[in-house]
């Protein structure tokens, strides 16, 4: 059977590395991008090679319009076509009330977590919308349980990004369902990645985990097998909606 490609972007640390080894344990072939960490990426990447999985890595910065171009050209010339895709890379960046947050870290944040994406999305539907001549495929869309709780003094213009992400799923899904797509959104809770440090806030997880009904944060590995799974048979006739991870928060 023909091994699908899927793009994942910073697809090589956290929720995007586990969201890989799912994919490559489900037989697909991999495109991961990356902005900085090229140790990360390349220790993963040799994890994949060993579950039988071939993965190309691609250097890519997704709020700079010519790595985008650079990263879909890259899993053009290895693979040939892709298969889908996985709007995964993200940040918060930074952890404060809107009022203390610096407008360019207000800016950065919604550049990558929202317009990034929905260029992410066009550049993938360009390449396997039936009707552009493709073969189909489907989009998954990391979200954030942040979209519907608003994370007031921490980052609400983080999940302003990730709602309008909400947006896009539920759109996209309308105007690629005839065109062979399927475009789905999964939203985690609190999961224990380093996005948290990187925001300067290492012990929020630790922090958080009383608010949350089951009693925990999440770990990577609760998302990333219902991401492969989306893009599995059993999910045909899945499309539209955004499914939330948060252990009931
Ligand atoms: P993470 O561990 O910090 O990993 C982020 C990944 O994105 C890395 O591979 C990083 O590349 C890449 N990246 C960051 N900025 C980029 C850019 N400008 N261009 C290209 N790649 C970039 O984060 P995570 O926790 O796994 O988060 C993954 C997704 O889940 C994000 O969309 C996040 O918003 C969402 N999410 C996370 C949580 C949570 O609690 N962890 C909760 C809800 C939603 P480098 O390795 O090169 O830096």
């Amino acid at each position: 059977m023909r091994r699908s490609v899927v793009v994942v972007t910073g697809g090589t640390r956290g929720i995007g590395a586990a969201i890989a080894r799912e994919l490559a344990a489900s037989g697909c072939d991999l495109v991961l991008s990356y902005r900085s960490n090229a140790d990360a990426a390349t220790a993963l990447r040799a994890e994949l090679l060993g579950l039988g999985a071939s993965c190309e890595l691609v250097q890519a910065d997704v709020t700079v319009d010519g790595d985008i171009e650079r990263l879909f050209d890259g899993a053009l010339a290895r693979f040939g076509r892709i298969d889908g895709l996985v709007n995964n890379a993200g940040a918060t960046m930074h952890i404060g009330p809107l009022a203390e947050t610096p407008a360019d870290v207000v800016r950065a944040v919604i550049e990558l977590n929202l317009t990034a994406a929905v260029l992410c999305a066009r550049r993938a539907v360009q390449l396997m919308s039936t009707r552009l001549g493709g073969a189909g495929g489907v989009i998954v869309n990391i979200s954030s349980g942040a979209a519907t709780l608003g994370s007031p003094g921490e980052y609400v213009h983080y999940a302003a990004a990730k709602a309008g992400i909400d947006a896009l799923t539920v759109g996209l899904a309308k105007e690629l369902g005839p065109e062979g797509i399927r475009v789905v959104g999964v939203a985690p809770g609190t999961i224990r990645t380093e996005i948290h440090a990187d925001a300067g806030d290492a012990g929020r997880p630790d922090r958080v985990a009383a608010r949350v009904p089951l009693g925990r944060a999440g770990e990577v590995g609760d998302v990333a097998p219902i991401v492969a799974w989306l893009f599995g048979p059993g999910a045909a006739f899945i499309s539209g909606t955004t499914i939330r991870v948060a252990g009931g928060a």
